[in-house]
């Protein structure tokens, strides 16, 4: 088996593609934005960048440890930052603990958290094996050879990728699932597509904000950069500019909990956004109007339930997946599940 297609190029799906391509299998990347990294993606503005997704890394895993020593130009990349010192907050912003034990260090990306996955994935890029602005609509047989796959893509009439030993979808579960229900009935009727039932992911609304006015307050906000909070609306807030080699325009990115989130899935962006500021004003005492705000929601932002196994390969359908929720809600968790995967079929 040579030839694999692999969906989704956020850290799962370019481990994946790293480890198989370096083992002489020819990999295909299918991404459906602009870039890779996925759920650690960075919004890029004006005022400074803001860790839209992950914010941070930590690494307890030996291999993890392995990769981001081994990769060239990885260690580069990557600064501690001393988040270590995360308050957790009461709904009114009275600290209730002064850090969160267990202590470890924290990890962030330079220029922005998105600049890991995008180092990863540029042997891809060189070699042409990475296609952005690619939406994978459903898997099914290739119409030249019926041992083989082909991938249909979305909002692309007709258009398919074809000849294809295996298959991975490196994506979210939710959309592992929709994709494999268009897909062939020997898809469709998979195991696979079953054990799906079992992940639940949740919702995050994220706002960043800026505030440019900063350095003409005296003082501006609370004297921690991190903080979990207690409250029902908001679960973490950062201030982005603490973290090492950023814009130091007082940034900062506030994420609504996960069940807030769900109760305020439909809710339009204003009232998001007022309600976001509103509460972020109460936990850290900054009343002042950002002069830049930007809203986004994640709609499977992190596991609640996981599956439990480090990946799947159905070795019949030669299909399989990988990402973070098959372990956890980690950077590192996607990590580990992409290299599993890969390494099953090496
Ligand atoms: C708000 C938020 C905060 C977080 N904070 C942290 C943190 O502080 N620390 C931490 O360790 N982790 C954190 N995480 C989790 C971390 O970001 C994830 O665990 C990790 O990035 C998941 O990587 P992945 O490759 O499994 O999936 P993803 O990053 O989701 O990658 C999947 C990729 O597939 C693409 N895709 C989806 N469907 C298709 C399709 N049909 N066709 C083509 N492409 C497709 C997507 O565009 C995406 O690029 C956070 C996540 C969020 C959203």
């Amino acid at each position: 088996m040579k030839k694999i297609a692999i969906i989704g190029a956020g850290m799962a799906g370019i481990t994946a593609a790293r480890t198989l391509k370096q083992a002489g299998f020819h990999v295909s990347v299918f991404e459906k934005s602009l870039h890779s990294s996925g759920r650690m993606s960075a919004l890029s503005s004006p005022l400074g960048s803001f860790d839209q997704g992950a914010q941070y890394f930590t690494v307890r895993d030996p291999r993890f440890l392995q990769a981001l020593r081994d990769v060239p130009g990885t260690m580069d990349l990557i600064r501690a930052w001393s988040a270590t010192a995360v308050r957790v907050l009461d709904a009114r912003g009275q600290v209730l603990k002064a850090s969160n034990p267990p202590q470890e260090p924290h990890f962030v990306a330079q220029p922005s958290m998105g600049a890991l996955v995008e180092h990863w994935a540029q042997p891809l890029v060189l070699d042409h094996q990475l296609f952005f602005n690619t939406q994978v609509h459903s898997i099914q047989t290739d119409q030249n050879n019926p041992k083989l796959w082909q991938l249909r893509l979305e909002n692309q009439v007709g258009s398919v990728q074809a000849g294809f030993d295996g298959v991975i979808l490196a994506i979210p579960a939710p959309q592992a699932k929709r994709l494999m229900e268009n897909s062939t009935s020997k898809v469709f009727d998979s195991g696979l597509l079953k054990s799906l039932n079992n992940v639940k992911m949740g919702p995050c609304w994220t706002l960043m904000a800026a505030f440019a006015q900063a350095p003409q307050l005296a003082y501006l906000g609370p004297q921690w950069n991190a903080a979990k909070s207690t409250s029902h609306r908001i679960a973490w807030l950062c201030r982005e500019s603490s973290k090492p080699l950023r814009s130091h325009v007082e940034r900062w990115t506030i994420q609504a909990s996960t069940e807030w989130s769900e109760e305020h899935l439909e809710d339009d962006h204003e009232r998001i956004q007022a309600k976001l500021l509103k509460a972020f004003a109460e936990l850290t005492g900054i009343y002042a109007q950002p002069t830049q705000v930007n809203l986004k929601l994640w709609q499977y932002a992190k596991t609640l339930k996981p599956l439990g196994i480090s990946h799947q390969w159905d070795s019949t359908l030669k299909i399989g997946t990988c990402g973070d929720w098959h372990l956890g809600h980690r950077v590192e968790n996607a990590f580990l599940s992409g290299l599993s995967l890969a390494l099953s079929l090496v």
